[in-house]
């Protein structure tokens, strides 16, 4: 059977340990699940970036297109002015040369370009738009600019450069002059400024720029990068753009952001450090312009002649501030989920222990119930058994009693046989007297002496009344009795018993000395009592055959709630063997003929059975003593017999 308590006992909470090793996996196991949708957030995150980078290229590409192809065909247009040609035919001529300056004025003013102007064959500017000012270019020799020798070989040209006069940036657009392109006479050149587009992209706050063939940032939304290198530039490459003046000695800091990551060709993760963007005018910005990006650059196909890379950087911050918050969202209900897990876990653990407790206890119910019904049973049968024991005890002693009452009736017996020649004696003297009384009275009768007659008359009757109380003592003696007990006064009870003994204490001269308490009563059957006392009686004169003047002393006496009566005699008292055999049946040491050994077994079972007792001793002053103890009258048989 399986313990209750053991069952029970497993209902017990994991241990610390148990506990710590259990937190520590919840915790890991959140910030695993946390993790993983942090990086499947950002990874979302960065997809949607470049999708949108791609798109905000295509955007800026175009723009930057358009801006360059509205002045494409300007060095063509300046080309087919007759003034041009001519100027170029006739350079000292200072009419025309002023009237190609108004003109190409005019041209610049109405094209929105920085500057047009005009270079011979040998690079001097011979007319400009901007011949008014101080810092004109006319007469400045532009013969080692990149845009005018490329002019020189292909015929046109682009290119991105500084003003080598006022430094200003700029795109320079080319074209020959000349009758054929194999007899140049001169350059056209459009230099056209993008600070305009630059201005439209500076509304965007994400960082957006170009770089040239020498990863010189040339165009940007953020004004602080500008001119500045994507990579460090060797030394040669820089005395190389020094001499060129390409960007007007600058100094071509390198931008300094790290490339963390290179996802796939053109697309990386990079790091602006905030130094980049320190001189940057608002906090805005220069937050915008530092921290984690998503750089994104392709060629511009469309500036063939220039290797241009345009660049969109699209900040990594909101995307990760998203993806921590999801992450913290997930990691918080992945711990949630699995804290309620762990509950349910524990609850379902705790209930199926306590439905095998229950079971146990169940099973420990059941076992005893059947230990139970089996002892039950046993039980039963065991009183079924002790039933019949009883029943059969009650029969033995219903047949015990039935053979007492035959013993005491046999003892009585006995008694009144032993009796039977004292009262043959007794009987044969009034028959006698009545015989001679008789006789007598048949003589008077006929001697007609009536008066003695009738006196004889009346003795017989007299004799007669004699003769019958003797023999209706003895009946009554003999009666067979029930043992129910009565009220039974002690000094009656003597008195019956002496006068069923009244002829052998005649014939022995005994003399009976009696100390009586009037109205002393036990609660005791009569019949059974005088039968104890006459054999009492009858052992005491036994005792004192061989005395002439043998004497019995009676006593009655109250004790606690007994009353005793006490039988002595004056004979030799009770020998040793006599006293430890006393009270045993077939115990004698009289004759056979005289004595049965049945007396005082008898009488102590008569005793018992009235709820006393009988003893026996030798009296200090010789002779035997018997105490017959017999209970007093109950209180209720008290009340009766006074109310009676
Ligand atoms: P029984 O009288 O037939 O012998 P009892 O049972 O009455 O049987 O007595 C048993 C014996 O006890 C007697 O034989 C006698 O030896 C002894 N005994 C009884 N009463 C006395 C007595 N008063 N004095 C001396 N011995 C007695």
């Amino acid at each position: 059977m399986a313990d209750p308590m053991s069952a029970l006992s497993a209902v017990r909470p994991p241990r610390r340990p148990v506990l710590l090793l259990l937190a520590c996996l919840w915790l890991l196991l959140s910030g695993l699940g946390g993790w993983g949708v942090y990086w499947l957030a950002q990874q979302a995150g960065i997809a949607d970036l470049r999708a949108s980078g791609e798109h905000r290229m295509d955007l800026y590409a175009a723009s930057l297109e358009r801006e360059v192809d509205k002045y494409a065909f300007l060095p063509a247009i300046v080309a087919l002015e007759e003034d041009v040609q001519a100027l170029l035919r006739r350079p000292d001529d200072a009419g025309l040369q002023q009237r190609v300056n108004r003109y190409l004025e005019q041209l610049s003013d109405r094209a929105g370009t920085l500057s047009v102007y005009v270079v011979d064959s040998r690079g001097k500017v011979k007319a400009a738009s901007n011949w008014r000012r101080a810092d004109s270019f006319i007469g400045e020799d532009l013969s080692f600019r990149p845009y005018y020798r490329e002019a020189l070989r292909v015929g046109s040209g682009r290119y991105f450069g500084i003003g080598t006069t006022r430094g200003e940036p700029g795109y320079y657009l080319t074209s020959t002059l000349g009758p054929a392109p194999d007899r140049v006479q001169g350059v056209a050149v459009v230099k056209v400024g993008l600070a305009q587009l630059e201005q439209s992209w500076s509304a965007v706050e994400s960082p957006v720029l170009v770089s040239d063939e020498n990863s010189v940032l040339i165009l940007s939304n953020r004004p602080a990068w500008k001119f500045t290198t994507l990579q460090p530039l060797d030394e040669a490459t820089r005395q190389q753009l020094e001499n060129s003046q390409k960007y007007n000695r600058r100094a071509l800091q390198p931008l300094g952001w790290q490339v963390l990551r290179e996802l796939d060709a053109g697309t990386a993760l990079v790091r602006l450090k905030p130094e980049a963007g320190a001189s940057a005018a608002s906090a805005v910005s220069a937050a915008s312009s530092a921290g984690l990006f998503l750089s994104q650059a392709r060629p511009l196909a469309s500036f063939s002649g220039t290797p241009w890379r345009m660049t969109v950087l699209s900040p990594l911050r909101p995307i990760n501030q998203l993806a921590l918050s999801r992450a913290w969202v997930a990691a918080a209900a992945l711990a949630l989920a699995l804290l309620l897990v762990a509950l349910q876990r524990q609850r379902r653990r705790h209930l199926r222990e306590q439905l095998a407790a229950r079971a146990a206890l169940q099973a420990a119910h059941d076992a005893l119930e059947r230990k139970v019904e089996q002892r039950t049973a046993d039980l039963s049968a065991a009183n079924l058994a002790l039933q019949q024991e009883v029943a059969e005890r009650v029969q033995a002693e219903a047949t015990l009693r039935a053979k007492q009452d035959e013993l005491v009736q046999a003892g009585k017996l006995a008694v009144i046989g032993r009796l039977s020649t004292e009262m043959a004696h007794e009987l044969n003297q009034p028959l006698a007297a009545l015989r001679t009384l008789a006789g007598n009275s048949q003589r008077f009768l006929e001697r007609g002496e009536l008066e003695v007659a009738r006196g004889n008359l009346q003795r017989m009757a007299d004799l007669a009344d004699r003769m019958g109380r003797i023999t209706a003592r003895l009946r009554n003696f003999a009666r067979k009795s029930r043992g129910e007990p009565t009220r039974v006064l002690l000094d009656d009870a003597l008195d019956n018993a002496l006068a069923v003994l009244e002829a052998r204490l005649s014939r022995a001269g005994a003399r009976i000395e009696c100390k009586r308490q009037p109205q002393l009563a036990a609660w005791c059957d009569a019949n059974r009592v005088e039968q104890v006392l006459v054999n009492l009686l009858g052992n005491a004169l036994d005792a004192m055959r061989d005395q002439p003047h043998p004497c019995v002393e009676l006593e009655c006496r109250a004790v606690a709630r007994q009353v005793q009566i006490l039988v002595r005699d004056h004979g030799p008292g009770l020998s040793a063997e006599a006293q430890t055999h006393l009270f045993e049946p077939f115990f004698t040491t009289k004759p056979q003929d005289e004595g049965l050994g049945l007396g005082l077994a008898l009488s102590a079972d008569i005793a018992q059975a009235g709820g006393g007792s009988l003893q026996g001793t030798n009296h200090p002053d010789g002779g035997a003593v018997f105490t017959l103890s017999l209970p007093a009258l109950p209180s209720t048989a008290l009340a009766d017999t006074r109310a009676g």
